[in-house]
């Protein structure tokens, strides 16, 4: 029996969230309120339309021509909020020979996420702050769970990326990215570390939700603040890029 679950939308042919060409499936739902969010419409959980597994293999089926060298993603939202549902996608698409990535803010108890993980072949974790204080007013959340998260992916050695919005006035003090260095320098499973410019692309969204934007004021990250990001992580010996805003 097909698995239903909360979707906001889909992407046939996605470039920035993993490897290759991929299909993406962007979950309803999130626990955390970033102040960059640049999908505030992914958030509340009783949004988005409900769709059967079964509806977006078929769709999936479709594009698997270019999908081999790419894969399927799931990202949100958060699709951990939804563990059985993205499970059975990913578990749908091994059997359809795809690769799977599950991009997450790793906010979920680690039980819960355990049975995704066996399904999943590349973890794309968002990590957006390291000081506790500074990632809780980010996100409104504890980091506490991200960081048994990160810890545990190591420990089983799954391959994964790790992604961090720079964002000017925010997210780019020097102590917070240092020790966010140090950190991800311990773990044996990062293969690599993208450093995302903070943009105010999802701006509109926020105003039609009538949400207050606190980054209103915020300067896009330049070329050159996100060099120097990437340079503090790359002196630790972290395969670290800038990355195309998401
Ligand atoms: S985790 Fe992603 S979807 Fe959730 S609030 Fe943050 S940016 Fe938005």
């Amino acid at each position: 029996m097909s698995g239903i679950g909360r979707i906001h939308s889909i992407e046939t042919f996605g470039t920035v969230d993993g490897p290759g060409i991929r299909f993406i499936v962007f979950t309803q739902g999130c626990p955390l309120r970033c102040l960059y969010c640049h999908n505030p419409d992914c958030r509340n959980a009783h949004d988005g339309k409900e769709v059967t597994v079964d509806y977006l293999i078929n769709e999936i089926k479709k594009c698997k021509s270019y999908l081999r060298k790419g894969g399927v993603t799931v990202s949100g939202g958060e699709p951990l909020m939804q563990p059985e549902f993205t499970r059975e996608i990913f578990d749908r698409c091994h059997q359809l020979g795809l690769h799977t990535a599950l991009d997450t803010s790793g906010y979920c108890g680690l039980e819960i996420a355990k049975p995704v993980l066996e399904m999943t072949d590349l973890v794309l974790l968002d990590i957006k702050s390291y000081i506790p204080e500074l990632y809780y007013k980010v996100t409104n959340v504890s980091i506490e769970p991200t960081l048994a998260m990160a810890k545990y992916l190591s420990e089983i050695d799954k391959p994964t990326w790790i992604r961090f919005v720079l964002v000017p006035h925010l997210t780019d003090n020097i102590e917070n990215v240092e020790k966010l260095a140090d950190f991800i320098a311990t773990l044996k499973n990062v293969e690599r570390l993208e450093v995302l410019p903070f943009h105010k692309m999802g701006e509109y969204k926020w105003e039609q939700l009538g949400l207050g934007y606190e980054l209103k004021d915020t300067p896009p990250a330049s070329a050159e603040q996100v060099q120097q990001i990437v340079d503090i992580f790359r002196d630790r010996g972290i395969e670290a890029i800038g990355a195309i805003a998401l």
